[in-house]
């Protein structure tokens, strides 16, 4: 795994399903690289390539230097168009003309110019390149954005009329034209090309077997379970699935059209012998280097850049598929869209440096969500790494994460994933995920109880900040944009924070942001009591830890009136149960949180009350107890208590002083310190319940 760096902050992750070339928005790329002011506008810069990356890259070098001399080469014969939606475009759900790119705008960018062509050689010490037709074309800086083309494999037979490849818009319009005769093909390869394939093929009644040399379908994304429930969904469709077996050979007819046979069916590995008509190639890509190889430039597996993504000539760039990084080639577009941003940033005279990308996926495969990043299949085998997985079977869900030394090194998901988000920026930014979430995690499906991201700007405008009162972040967003100017107006235009006050960190963190400097925080209503309440229960559980246990008299003449309460059975017997009535009524304080029963009133009053009550529970374990820690499940119990009145108080204090704090800080310690508190009380119930059963009955 690794991860994309530049002027010290790092790419957020873009949707490669919801990518759109069309709409200019490379905003998360925008904040990342600083727009320079160092002229380049009369260097001569060369594109090899109108590929999405192509495009990406001239769009942003023109966002920088507007009046920049870029001509960009294609040598498909169409306007550039986004490959992505090919699929799409064969499945029927859009049509030719909204998967074109646009090109930049000539009268803002007069010296960009846009030429079909193929570009035949490079003369790298003259500095000019020779397209098919020979004519020259001189350059101060080229860059290769070739990407890639489809992996023939040698499979024989492979050449027959009827056996297709699906990586540009030709193969696509014949594969459309294709469909409406076929009636049967077969798709090869089970990644995420060969499902799109089979999916879009499989529209018009036209039967549909796919064949998948590796174990189970989309075998580098995702796991054994996953890859089953995805088969399924596939089978549904009515495409039969084959796995761990590929093609052999490809026969064909006898007879000849147009000088080649026609593919007749196919025999897989296993030696089964299936008939069709048509057999669509999808088996990986190749990265287009022959160019560069030619010119004597530096080639790997692809070209090989440096952090600043110029190639083995400094003038000489390469960015998305065709391009290596660290041994590393990238079979998704969202790699080369961060590259395509970074070397623009470069060659407009930036310092951005390219440290690899994440490999994230979030894809939608016949109709379904997956999300797939860093490891997830093929593990390798170290120490402090460990494997959860959650399956809800009849909401169709699957989750699983890989951790090392406590961090998110894979996670995948089968179906909807609202903490995606959080999940990314957590693997992104190698959050460390705790126990206690593990948890949480096994028992739900989550890993934040809140299903939130930390960071309130990121949040999706429906969110529900306020969970008490309802109110989202866009009616939120809305109240600041309409003047409200501090955390207290937000609160009273909206409602939120007004009940148990948790969100008001956040609310602060949303002021904060929005007015762009620190806000004062809001005190928390009933702040002073719960401060003093938190207070003395904490020294109260301290004394009892520390305090040496009262001694026993002798003689009843000589008992002071403390060790007559407990050490007397019957006044052990009244502080024992005022003890577990106070730990009763604790417990169902809290439902007014939980519950959100808002008719019990203002919460701060039962916040109070529940601070309050904590200090008598710890008073009256001192009565009950005389500050002996006890043997055995006594201890254990006196250990649970102290534990659970010491969090509690911490959680306490910390909700009290949390206007002191940062606002991002403070929600992070608050629940932190109320979880834990949370945790601990749950084996109370059970010790009691023990302690009461050995003292009556044993
Ligand atoms: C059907 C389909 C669906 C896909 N779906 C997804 C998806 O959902 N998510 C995802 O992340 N990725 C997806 N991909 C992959 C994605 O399309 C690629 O990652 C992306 O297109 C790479 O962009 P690129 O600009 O680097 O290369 P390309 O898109 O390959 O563009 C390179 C261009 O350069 C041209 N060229 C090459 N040599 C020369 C030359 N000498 N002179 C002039 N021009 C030249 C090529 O003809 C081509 O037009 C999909 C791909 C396909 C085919």
């Amino acid at each position: 795994m690794t991860a994309v760096m530049m002027n010290s902050s790092s790419v957020s992750l873009k949707e490669v399903q919801e990518f759109d070339p069309k709409n200019d928005s490379a905003d998360s790329l925008e904040t990342q690289t600083t727009p320079t002011t160092t002229s380049i506008t009369n260097e001569k810069i060369i594109v090899i390539g109108s590929g999405p990356v192509g495009m990406r890259f001239v769009k942003e070098l023109l966002k920088r230097q507007p009046n920049a001399h870029v001509q960009l080469f294609g040598n498909e014969p169409f306007q550039p168009y986004n490959r992505v939606q090919l699929s799409a475009f064969l499945a029927g759900e859009v049509s030719r003309d909204e998967i074109d790119l646009s090109l930049p705008d000539e009268e803002l960018h007069p010296n960009f110019k846009f030429t079909i062509a193929t570009i035949k050689e490079i003369n790298s010490e003259g500095q000019y390149v020779t397209d098919g037709r020979g004519d020259y074309y001189a350059f101060d800086r080229l860059v290769f954005a070739t990407g890639a083309r489809a992996h023939v494999p040698n499979i024989p037979g492979v050449e027959q009329t009827g056996v297709y490849t699906f990586r540009n818009l030709k193969d696509t319009e014949f594969l459309y034209a294709r469909v409406t005769s076929a009636r049967h093909v077969v798709v090869v390869g089970g990644g995420l090309l060969g499902l799109e394939a089979a999916r879009a093929l499989s529209r018009l009644n036209t039967k549909i077997t796919l064949v998948q040399q590796g174990p189970r379908l989309m075998n580098r994304q995702l796991d054994e379970r996953a890859g089953d429930m995805l088969q399924q969904q596939v089978e549904e469709l009515g495409i039969r699935v084959i796995t761990s077996s590929g093609v052999r050979s490809i026969h064909s007819a006898d007879e000849v059209v147009q000088g080649r046979h026609s593919v007749t069916g196919v025999t897989t590995y296993n030696g089964e012998e299936i008939e069709c008509d048509t057999v669509v190639l999808c088996a990986g890509i190749k990265p287009n280097v022959e160019l560069a190889r030619e010119s004597k430039l530096k080639v790997a597996n692809g070209i090989v850049v440096n952090d600043s993504l110029q190639t083995s000539e400094k003038n000489i760039y390469a960015i998305g598929e065709c391009c290596e990084h660290q041994g590393e080639t990238y079979g998704l577009v969202n790699p080369g869209l961060e590259q395509a941003a970074i070397a623009a940033d470069v060659i407009a005279g930036g310092h951005s440096q390219y440290l690899g990308s994440l490999t994230i996926s979030r894809l939608k495969v016949v109709g379904q969500k997956v999300y797939s990043m860093g490891e997830i299949a093929e593990l390798s085998n170290r120490p402090f790494q460990s494997v959860v997985a959650f399956e809800d079977k009849k909401e169709g869900i699957y989750r699983k994460f890989v951790f090392y030394k406590g961090k998110i090194i894979g996670a995948l998901a089968y179906g909807e994933w609202p903490e995606l988000t959080r999940v990314q920026e957590a693997f992104k930014q190698g959050r460390t995920i705790y126990p206690w979430q593990l948890i949480t995690f096994r028992l739900t499906g989550r890993l934040w109880v809140n299903e939130q991201s930390e960071d309130i700007i990121n949040w999706p405008m429906e969110s529900v900040v306020c969970q008490c009162n309802n109110v989202s972040q866009g009616e939120l967003v809305h109240a600041l944009a309409q003047g409200c100017q501090n955390q207290t107006e937000l609160s009273a235009e909206t409602g939120a924070g007004t009940v148990c006050g948790s969100c008001k960190p956040l609310l602060g963190q949303l002021v904060e942001q929005h007015s762009g400097e620190t806000a004062e925080r809001e005190k928390e209503s009933g702040w002073m009591p719960v401060l003093i309440g938190s207070l003395i229960a904490v020294i109260l559980a301290f004394l009892i830890a520390f305090q040496p246990e009262a001694s026993v008299s002798d003689s009843v003449i000589t008992q002071g009136w403390f060790e007559k309460i407990w050490n007397d059975g019957f006044w052990k017997q009244v502080t024992g149960f005022t003890l577990l009535g106070l730990t009763v009524i604790g417990l169902l304080m809290s439902l007014r949180k939980r519950m959100n029963w808002q008719w019990m009133g203002k919460f701060a009053y039962w916040r109070t009350a529940h601070t309050v009550l904590g200090m008598l529970c710890v008073a009256m374990l001192i009565f009950h107890t005389g500050f002996h820690l006890g043997v055995n499940l006594n201890q254990l119990l006196m250990i649970n208590f102290l534990a659970v009145i010491g969090l509690g108080a911490g959680a306490g204090l910390v909700v009290a002083l949390s206007h002191k704090l940062s606002a991002r800080h403070a929600m992070t310690v608050r629940k932190t310190w109320t979880w834990l508190h949370i945790l601990v009380t749950w084996p109370l119930p059970a010790l009691l319940a023990a302690h009461i059963l050995s003292v009556y009955y044993f």
